[in-house]
């Protein structure tokens, strides 16, 4: 681990006691450490565990009054500094501007990693888009992670969406290509109930031929930002299991590339607790709202995309994320988690529980070691 990574997880740490001040006695406000920020509604995939696609191609209009690049740039600066950033969709390759908000965003808040998943669609716009974020990033790592879901046809039809697996391969390819070492090229596979059956071949594809440096796992949920309420997604709760034990043995002996061991541990905890949420479902204490909100594509500020409690919208605040922060409506929306557990496994909000939690943490420190 380089010196400036361990300077900066000092610090980290010893900020972790003040976030647990602050979501036990609503004070000091502290800024969130993460933030995703969804940046459109637009998407051009019938995906069969998510709306976003079909809502948009029902009605394009859906996505008129998305926060424009200018308003990225200026909410930005009023965030301070974060430690990771997540910018999605829809797919957010669909923006043309979408490189600009990226460089905007990291320009002013110098997370240490991005993180922008992608369906991989649209091969020269992705490449073209990462070239250009990387041309004027800084030191910060970039993940690209791409959804494969399914093995040739069978990956076309759970992403509704024909030659999709082949244009996978191809931005794969050319992302490798770019050869810049803080690029880093992931893989993500959502298990739901239309290819748990399958999920082993898949497995066996990303980690034996796809060959990204990283590949995350994640069960199908329903979300608001997916508008799939009320559907029938998730995979049968044994059948999940078993395929998370599948890629736990797998990903122990091939994921070594590009994902730092830390992350690794933290990983690991992340799916024994989707094992034991599909057990007993026992809840976290959550730290939306505290340590992470997501920015959605018009302007409303969530504490996460599952939950979706609304802390405000920064039209409403002139841009200025810190006076919606310290807002009544940031206040009510945390009061509100305070009471109650959670039981989402999103894994970026997963990651700041873990992060917040010493027993977590512990836990973590030990994966971490075994790992060595
Ligand atoms: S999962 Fe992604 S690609 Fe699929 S419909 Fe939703 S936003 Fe589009």
């Amino acid at each position: 681990m380089k010196r400036s990574d361990l300077v900066r997880g000092a610090a980290l740490a010893s900020k972790i006691p003040m976030y647990w001040a602050f979501r036990r006695y609503g004070h000091p406000v502290l800024s969130p450490l993460a933030m995703s920020f969804v940046v459109t509604d637009k998407c051009n995939s019938l995906c069969k565990t998510c709306n976003i696609g079909r809502r948009y191609l029902d009605d394009p209009s859906v996505a008129n009054g998305e926060l424009a690049l200018e308003e990225y740039a200026a909410l930005a600066k009023s965030i301070g500094s974060l430690e990771w950033v997540t910018f999605s969709g829809g797919e957010p390759f669909m923006r043309q501007d979408f490189p600009d908000v990226v460089v905007a965003v990291a320009e002013a808040t110098r997370p240490r990693v991005i993180n922008v998943p992608t369906n991989a669609t649209l091969v020269r716009a992705t490449v073209g888009g990462i070239t250009k974020i990387l041309e004027r990033l800084g030191p910060t790592r970039l993940v690209v992670n791409v959804s494969l879901d399914g093995v040739g046809q069978d990956h076309d039809e759970v992403r509704g969406f024909r030659g999709n697996f082949a244009s996978v391969g191809k931005t794969v390819d050319e992302l490798r290509r770019l050869s810049d070492p803080r690029l880093v090229i992931g893989a993500n596979t959502v298990i739901s109930r239309f290819n748990v059956e399958r999920a082993e071949g898949i497995f066996d594809f990303v980690l034996g031929e796809l060959r990204p440096d990283s590949y995350v796992v994640e069960l199908a949920q329903i979300r608001p930002e997916y508008f799939n309420q009320g559907e029938s997604i998730a995979p049968d709760p044994a059948r999940a299991r078993a395929a998370i034990d599948a890629f736990l043995a797998r990903s122990r002996r091939a994921e070594r590339r590009g994902v730092p061991r830390w992350v690794r541990a933290f990983r690991s905890e992340y799916y024994h607790d989707v094992k034991r949420e599909l057990d007993e479902a026992r809840g976290h204490r959550c730290f939306s709202a505290f340590a992470t909100c997501s920015v959605m594509p018009h302007g409303e500020v969530w504490s996460n995309t599952q939950r979706a409690d609304v802390l405000g919208d920064v039209r409403d605040f002139s841009l200025d994320f810190q006076a919606l922060w310290h807002g009544a409506k940031a206040a009510h929306a945390r009061e509100r988690i305070r009471s109650e557990r959670c039981h989402c496994e999103t894994s970026n909000v997963a990651y700041s529980n873990a992060l917040m939690s010493p027993a977590v943490l512990s836990r973590v420190f030990g994966r971490w070691v075994l790992d060595a």
